[in-house]
């Protein structure tokens, strides 16, 4: 079965619209769209937005969509940064089939283009260097000048290219530039770069080339040499669109794709910056780029969202023209849906508390039944050791609880989930007054968790039976800034870092269920949260992330937005 099959099916958009309208009139035939990363970090939230809609349009027209790395800029790019890629969007639920590309295979066909447009008078080679360029190109309100390298004879410019080509100027001496309009109020057609001369070595060309083409360059032609119908960007290209439909004219291209523009994916609380993610990561503010605090698809992984989570997320938000940010509640509201469904249920106990009861016998140990998942009947029960020297969570107990704790406290009655009823008798402290252990004693007759009178404790604890019990590392996390809007004030966005966005608790104790649980899945630790084993675990020392916890703050504001109306 497609797993996929499984997600509610996508709304309408403007896009789905255009592109269903394209379909109907006969413009096109097969729906070809591209999914197009730069390989110069991992991929993020919100790519997998535009991962959805490019692979999830092609889905749902029975067109096709292509992994298309835009590697044209051999500084920054790494073959570390590809294979992840692949992995994320593998990961996210999509396949490109055999349609995997890199920009870089069009070099030769670019460069031949290029070629092209200087001979047929629409580009030159100019030598100023890239700060005159910016002064050249003029304001929002004053046009550009003309560079005084413009007017040279397109033989010039082809021998300049030629040498360009082989390296025999350093960086930046010289570019290639569209001979479009100075004057043009949109300074995207003010005589666009289109190569520049880049001497480092290319994860995929080697040393093969020197001169690399820009994103615009680049990007419509590779568009056009794969058949690409809908190109989808976001917003901030919109202003590129005309250079795109420019060189697209200009060029003796195989086919004549459309670009479209969506409002990229704004999250509170999160940064979505590939620079800023990269320096959170070389600077040591995380533990890697796929650090459980991450916005990065593979951080994510690491938290323990699931993916089918992640896709329901993007249908949630849709597709719209216009930016907005989104509550990361919203998130985070999608994958405890999924997780609800799906996590079994298990115990774990955070910050222990002994409990001893007095009445049951030593050496005795019984196999209580425990529902693995009261949401799904299929996933069954299993069976968790119940004994006289149990742990509790050190939270569920309070020696002198005011009016609204109905946990265990002293001469008190709670129940054990799917065990007994035990009533808390006395109360051991240490030296220091600190309480390490309560005596309390069960009720025989309320085994299974129910008693034959019918009296209903007011609270249900977890508990783990002490000589069973796996000692593990669980991880706490909260958002990774501790503000909705990071760096708003345009002062410094690491100063807005959440201090305590990690919170690390060792000696937690873990059902034995839970020790051959594999890395990477996520289980309900009962009325904690939900929680994933790390990939730092080992064979003895268990390390579980909160992905997670319970409360669900969006769909409690939601409903209580829905009261107000
Ligand atoms: P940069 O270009 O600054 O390196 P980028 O985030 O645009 O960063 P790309 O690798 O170019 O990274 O992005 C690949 C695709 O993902 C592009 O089509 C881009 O428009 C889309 N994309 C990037 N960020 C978002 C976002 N926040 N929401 C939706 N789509 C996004
Ligand atoms: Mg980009």
């Amino acid at each position: 079965m497609d797993p996929l099959q499984t997600t509610p099916p996508e709304r309408g958009d403007f896009i789905r619209e255009i592109v269903a309208a394209d379909v109907q009139a006969g413009r096109i035939g097969t729906v070809v769209t591209r999914f197009p990363p730069e390989p110069n970090g991992y991929l993020h939230i919100g790519h997998a937005k535009s991962i959805c809609l490019n692979f999830g349009i092609a889905r749902e027209f029975g067109g096709r969509c292509h992994l298309r790395f835009d590697d044209t800029n051999p500084a920054k790019e790494e073959q570390e940064y590809i294979d992840a890629i692949q992995a994320d969007v593998r990961w996210l639920g999509f396949d490109w089939g055999e349609h995997l590309y890199f920009a870089s295979d069009y070099f030769e066909q670019l460069y031949d283009w290029a070629l092209h447009l200087i001979r047929t008078g629409r580009a030159y080679v100019d030598d100023l260097s890239a700060d005159e360029i910016r002064q050249y190109r003029g304001t929002l309100t004053e046009p550009g000048r003309n560079s005084p390298w413009r007017e040279r004879t397109a033989e010039e410019s082809l021998g300049l290219f030629e040498r360009m080509r082989h390296g025999e100027f350093p960086n930046g001496a010289r570019v290639l530039r569209a001979r479009i309009d100075m004057a043009s109020p949109n300074i995207n057609l003010r005589d666009p770069v289109l190569y520049r001369i880049v001497h480092a070595a290319h994860p995929r060309t080697g040393d093969s080339w020197c001169v690399y083409p820009t994103y615009d360059f680049a990007h419509g032609q590779s568009d056009a040499i794969e058949g690409i119908t809908h190109s989808i960007c976001t917003l901030e290209f919109e202003a590129h669109r005309p250079l795109y439909d420019w060189l697209i004219q200009n060029l003796p291209v195989p086919s004549r794709p459309h670009q479209y523009e969506f409002a990229r994916l704004n999250l509170t609380y999160t940064v979505l910056s590939k620079r800023v993610l990269l320096r959170l990561v070389t600077e040591g503010h995380v533990r890697g780029w796929d650090d459980p605090r991450m916005p990065t698809i593979s951080g994510l992984r690491r938290r323990g969202y699931p993916a089918e989570g992640i896709r329901d997320f993007a249908t949630m938000i849709g597709v719209a023209k216009s930016d907005s940010v989104v509550e990361v509640g919203m998130l985070e509201h999608a994958v405890r849906d999924v997780l609800n469904r799906t996590a079994p249920r298990r115990f774990a106990v955070l910050r222990p508390l002994k409990v001893v009861i007095e009445n049951y016998a030593e050496g005795q140990v019984e196999q209580m039944e425990v529902v693995n998942n009261p949401e799904d009947p299929s996933a069954g029960s299993r069976a968790v050791p119940f004994t006289r020297e149990l742990w509790i969570e050190r939270d569920d107990f309070m020696e002198d609880p005011p009016a609204k704790f109905f946990r265990l406290a002293p001469g008190r009655e709670v129940r054990l989930r799917s065990a007994y009823f035990v009533t808390c008798r006395d109360v051991v402290k240490d030296a220091a007054g600190q309480v390490v252990e309560l005596r309390c004693t069960y009720d025989p007759a309320t085994r299974g968790g129910d008693a034959p009178d019918g009296r209903r404790p007011k609270a249900t604890l977890h508990w783990i039976s002490a000589g069973h019990a796996m000692p593990a590392e669980v991880r706490l996390y909260d958002h990774l800034f501790g503000r909705p809007d990071p760096g708003a004030d345009g002062g410094d966005l690491f100063a807005d870092l959440n201090p305590d966005s990690e919170e690390v608790l060792q000696g937690c104790l873990l059902e034995p269920a839970l020790g051959d649980l594999p890395v990477g899945e996520t289980v309900q630790f009962e009325r904690l949260g939900y929680f994933c084993r790390d990939s730092d675990s080992t064979a003895d020392h268990p390390v579980f992330n909160r992905t997670l916890t319970l409360k669900d703050t969006w769909a409690k504001l939601q409903a209580q937005g829905r009261q107000g109306t």
